[in-house]
Order: C-alpha cells, then sequence, then structure tokens
C-alpha cells in the first residue's frame, strides 16, 4: 500500500510551495488507494508555534487535502529517535564522539592550512571504549562510510551520486542527548511506513545523509521525488514580492479551492495538454513521471483562468455552500436565508464568467439587494441616459406579458424599435433600475429570476 505524506515545519502559515508539495502526495496517496499522513516537524522548539500548526491544518482542509488518522507531533516522539540512535550505538553502527567545539575547530583550521577536506574526522570513531573519559560530555556519530559512493535514485531528479568521503560522521544525538532532524526524519518516514516520499528539492542535499541512517538500521529506503521549487514569474524563487504567498490569502480574495488544486497541481507536473480538470481525474493521472525538471512558475492569471472554470462547472447548492464559507472567512456579512436561495437560484446566470466569489457576488448584487434599488455611480448615468417616459410605458405591456426568455425578448425587441432604437440602447438603464449596477447578468435573466411583480415594481421605482 503506497503511504505519502505531508511533513511541515510549523514556523509560519501554509504557504503555495508548501501546498503543492502537500496536495502532490495527497494526490498520489488518493490515486492508488493509499494513505496520506501529516506529521508536523516541531522539533524546532524556538521557531514552532501551535497557531503555526493550527495554520497549516486550516490551509489544508480549505484546500480539501484530508490526511489519515491524527497529526503526528515529531517531538514527541523523541524519545525513539533516541532509542535508535543508542540501537546504532550498540551495534558499533555509531559511536561515542568526546571533540570538543574546540578540537574540532583546531582540526578544520590545521586542515585548511594544509589544504585538505575540513571534513571533521573524529579520533574516536574507532576508539577502544575502555579510553572513554568517564562520564564527559559527548555527542553520538554515525560512522558514515569513507569508501565509495552513495546513490539516490529521485524519481525526478534521476541517479543522484555522492562520493562517501564527502560526507562526514553526521551527529545523531546532541551532546544533551537529544535527538536530530535528521535522524527524526528517517525514524518517523520508517515507523510512519511512507512509502513515498514527495519534497521539496531543497532537501535533496539531505537525502544522502537520510540515506546513511537507512543503511544502517538496514531499513528500506522510500522511493524518493524532490521536485523543483516554485518561481515567481520572472524566473526568481517565489517569494513576498511577487504577491500573496499563503493559502488563507487566496482564500480570502475569494479563488474556490477546486480551482486552485487544479492549478497547484499543474505547477511542476502535467499530462497532456490538459490544464483543466476535476479531482477524480487529477486523481486517476497524477504520477511521479509527470513532474517537470525545471522550476515551475506561478502565473496568478492562469490560476484566475482555471478557477472561473472550476465556478462554472460546480453544483448550485455546493456554489451557495462555497460562498457562504466565503463570506465567513472573510469576515463580510453572511447570507440571510432568503438571500441564500435567491442566490442559488440566481446562480445558473451568475457562475458563468466570474473567476472569484467577490466577483460572482458582484454580478449577484440583483438578488441580494432589495427594495429601493440603490443605484450605484455608474448605474444612475445609465438611467439619466434615458428619456422621460420609456420605463412607464415599458411597465403596463409587461403586466400582461408572458413571462419566459423567448416572449420577453421579443417583446422587449418591439418595444425598442417602436421606439425607433435599439434593445441594446435600454440594456443599460434596464440593468441599473433591475440592478442599480452596471455589470449585472442579461436583462432577460434578470427579469427571469426578480418576477414578474419584483421587475415592475423596480422598474416602477426606477421612473420615479
Ligand atoms: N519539515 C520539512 C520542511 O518543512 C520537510 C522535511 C521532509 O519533507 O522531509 O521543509
Amino acid at each position: 500500500q503506497v503511504v505519502t505524506r505531508f511533513a511541515p515545519s510549523p514556523t509560519g502559515y501554509l504557504h503555495i510551495g508548501g501546498a503543492r508539495t502537500a496536495l502532490f502526495n495527497w494526490l498520489y496517496a488518493r490515486g492508488r488507494g493509499g494513505k496520506f499522513l501529516l506529521r508536523i516537524e516541531d522539533t524546532d522548539r524556538e521557531r514552532s508555534t501551535p497557531q503555526a500548526t493550527e495554520a497549516i491544518l486550516r490551509g489544508l482542509t480549505w484546500l480539501g487535502l484530508d490526511w489519515d488518522g491524527e497529526p503526528i507531533s515529531q517531538f514527541a516522539r523523541a524519545d525513539r529517535h533516541v532509542e535508535v540512535a543508542r540501537q546504532l550505538l550498540a551495534e558499533g553502527k555509531a559511536y561515542k564522539c568526546f571533540a570538543t567545539q574546540e578540537e574540532i575547530a583546531t582540526f578544520r583550521e590545521q586542515a585548511r592550512a594544509e589544504g585538505r577536506s575540513t571534513l571533521f574526522r573524529s579520533p574516536w570513531r574507532d576508539a577502544d571504549p575502555s579510553t572513554h573519559p568517564e562520564g564527559a560530555p559527548h555527542v553520538i556519530r554515525i560512522k558514515a562510510p569513507r569508501e565509495g559512493v552513495t546513490v539516490i535514485r529521485d524519481r525526478v531528479q534521476g541517479e543522484v551520486t555522492i562520493r562517501n568521503d564527502q560526507l562526514d560522521d553526521m551527529v545523531l544525538l546532541r551532546s544533551d542527548g537529544t535527538p536530530v532532524y535528521m535522524l527524526a526524519v528517517v525514524v518517523d518516514d520508517h515507523d510512519m511506513g511512507v512509502t513515498h516520499v514527495i519534497r521539496g528539492d531543497d532537501h535533496l542535499n539531505n537525502a544522502a545523509r537520510q540515506m546513511m541512517i537507512y543503511e544502517a538500521m538496514g531499513w528500506e529506503v522510500p522511493v524518493w521525488a524532490h521536485i523543483p521549487l516554485i518561481h515567481g514569474p520572472d524566473g526568481k524563487k517565489l517569494s513576498k514580492r511577487h504577491g500573496a504567498l499563503g493559502v488563507h490569502e487566496y482564500q480570502g480574495m475569494g479563488y474556490p479551492a477546486a480551482g486552485m488544486r487544479n492549478y497547484l497541481a499543474r505547477l511542476g507536473w502535467s499530462h497532456g495538454d490538459d490544464e483543466f480538470f476535476t479531482d477524480d481525474q487529477a486523481k486517476k493521472w497524477f504520477d511521479l513521471d509527470g513532474i517537470g525538471k525545471s522550476p515551475a512558475r506561478f502565473d496568478l492569471k492562469k490560476l484566475e483562468n482555471l478557477c472561473g472554470r472550476h465556478i462554472a462547472i460546480m453544483d448550485d447548492a455546493a456554489l451557495r455552500h462555497e460562498i457562504e464559507a466565503y463570506l465567513e472567512a472573510a469576515g463580510r456579512p453572511a447570507l440571510t436565508p432568503e438571500q441564500g436561495d435567491a442566490l442559488e437560484r440566481a446562480m445558473y446566470c451568475l457562475k458563468d464568467r466570474a473567476r472569484t466569489y467577490p466577483e460572482l457576488l458582484e454580478k449577484a448584487h440583483f438578488v441580494l439587494t432589495s427594495r429601493p434599488v440603490e443605484p450605484d455611480e455608474k448605474a444612475q448615468k445609465a438611467l439619466a441616459s434615458v428619456s422621460d417616459g420609456i420605463l412607464e410605458e415599458l411597465t403596463p405591456q409587461l403586466q400582461n406579458a408572458s413571462w419566459t426568455r423567448e416572449d420577453l425578448e421579443a417583446l422587449l425587441g418591439a418595444f425598442a424599435e417602436a421606439h425607433g432604437t435599439k434593445f441594446g440602447k435600454l440594456a443599460g438603464p434596464l440593468r441599473a433600475a433591475l440592478a442599480g449596477r452596471a455589470v449585472t447578468p442579461s436583462v432577460f435573466d434578470m427579469m427571469l429570476v426578480l418576477g414578474r411583480d419584483e421587475t415592475i415594481a423596480r422598474l416602477t421605482d426606477a421612473a420615479e
């Protein structure tokens, strides 16, 4: 069974890069009936906060990336990490090193002066335990291989070969007895049964050191896929100056999570020419072979375009639900049940060209507002452009009209013609009267959604 994991360090919020890593792991597991686990790498006690953990979980939840089981705290597993280091020590695969910081510094200086590698070579590596200074502070180091090479078989980067004489005897336990991060990651991935590690390629260098621990323990190495980082449109590493980085910021701006998932999936992974796809398709298609080797560039226009397409295919009731959640998250006033119902009824004519929920809500203004409709500035201008008396003339005709799109189109067309003009000329003032806005769904859609009485009442109000 496939087991993947997302292992964020809780030092901030969930950013675009982390979200993409989580998404890849989620897609890979979900597409294969596997498990997607969450591990909070909170061993850095200074920088980790519970607020950051909360923020990351909220971000994942909004994105719809559900994980299996409870999130695991890496810090809480410290005893187990120590146990593994002790086992390696007992098996002679690790050793106690009593070298002081000063001795190490002196070693390096000398090496530098003599033009040798400055990698520390501990004199304690092969020392007889009887020579150990009793009770003296020490670290525990792994006995790294000195000859040959370490090969990392990476599903994205290919084979990465590191000469073993370039690796030092990494510390596993510090002199205060705490385990180092590198040990914690390997032990946790092993104990959690992780089969595939998909993570940023900033961790590729760590993989060689992690490999040593796997080999010393005789554990199976997971499949590694180190994915290129995300860049901004200018080709530089994605950062604040490229715009919003936090997933919560996109939520706050009203981007649909489905569009975000689609876009993030395409950020560094491809499936032929497919740009727009559903979760089910993504789960079916996602694989490690489709991950590119060069950094993907973040493109807000593409994100918006995909978001618009996802809004357009969403089920009306689901969309209403999403918009209500958006309003709450954005701290905007909630819809009344009546407004919610009206919104849902109007959805068919709102969801076609909105890329975000605020855009959709702007178009929805006509169903969310009530009489008297307050025209905004543009709407006032549109109303002023129509000659006096026209709207009054129209209302009695609407009184008896059959209320279908075809009949209303015919009626308004004939009405415009009778006044020596085109319907297009009347559309602006009608929009203004019905919605109080210049950007609205079509006049006919508004009339159909509002119904005869409300339509006539609003036109009458505007004529006064
Ligand atoms: N905690 C690491 C990070 O946030 C991830 C480590 C890993 O995936 O192995 O970058």
